[in-house]
């Protein structure tokens, strides 16, 4: 059985005290759940205060991105280890917006996740297709690719620490979420992908979020199907009743 995991990527928002006001009405209402892993991504600037803000609850630490070297000549970039110095422990590779605005190709995300695994981070690995690769079929293509480009070199044992996600692109920020059948189909995909590549254990034990537009009120029936093991949640994790609303729909 694998247990379901609610992640809340903030991105580019809130300051440090807004990021405290945010995980105190969450941590609190949050104490007596027990079989959900829920996971926060605030911005850099506010990870090392809000760790100590959840010390004790249940709400784990997450960052949005990493570098993979450790120091050095690297200006505006963060290394695995000064993640972990902040009491992380998991952190988003290759989301879309990376992907997308900052040009992130499958190598980065592959230095990335060798580098978040070292450190003994837990990697939550984004994939997942445009609305004209959907468009023009290509939905599988494209996550073959993006999946195989990102684990390559990775062991058997490494992916027991490894969440994948499925963010559709054009379900992100829109509004418009993927029905529950579409996003089964490529969770589905995606494990009978890591079956092949890694072993059908280790394909049965590894989580696959959904991410794109989820809320209180679609959790419920994407939670359902039998391969979405839970989400990434961007605009619905910056409020503490809709965020909420999503952790205990999957309850
Ligand atoms: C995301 O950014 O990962 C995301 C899924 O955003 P939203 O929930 O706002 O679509």
């Amino acid at each position: 059985m694998r247990r379901t995991i609610i992640a809340g990527n903030w991105k580019m928002n809130k300051t440090i005290t807004e990021a405290l006001d945010l995980v105190r009405g969450l941590s609190m209402e949050l104490k007596d759940v027990k079989d959900v892993d829920v996971v926060i991504c605030p911005v850099f600037t506010a990870l090392y205060s809000v760790s100590h803000e959840i010390e004790g609850s249940n709400i784990k630490l997450g960052a949005q991105n990493l570098f993979w070297e450790e120091k050095g000549a690297f200006t505006g970039e963060i290394s695995a280890q000064m993640l972990k110095d902040a009491n992380c422990d998991y952190v988003l590779i290759g989301h879309s917006e990376r992907r997308n605005i900052f040009k992130e190709t499958n190598e980065y995300v592959n230095r990335k996740l060798k580098a978040a695994l070292k450190a003994e981070l837990l990697p939550i690995v984004c994939v997942g297709e445009r609305l004209e690769e959907r468009q023009k079929n290509e939905t599988f293509d494209v996550i073959r690719n993006h999946v195989t480009g990102a684990l390559e070199g990775l062991s058997a044992d490494d992916l027991k620490d490894i969440i994948i996600a499925y963010e559709p692109v054009w379900a992100i920020g829109t509004g418009q979420v993927a029905t529950p059948e579409q996003a089964q189909e490529v969770h589905a995909f995606i494990r009978k992908l890591i079956a092949d590549n890694f072993g059908s254990e280790v394909a049965e034990k590894l989580r696959i979020q959904y991410g794109g537009s989820v809320k209180p009120d679609n959790i419920k029936i994407l939670i359902a199907q039998p391969d979405i093991d839970g989400a990434l949640v961007g605009g619905a994790a910056l409020k503490a009743e809709s965020f909420l609303g999503i952790i205990k729909g999957c309850l």
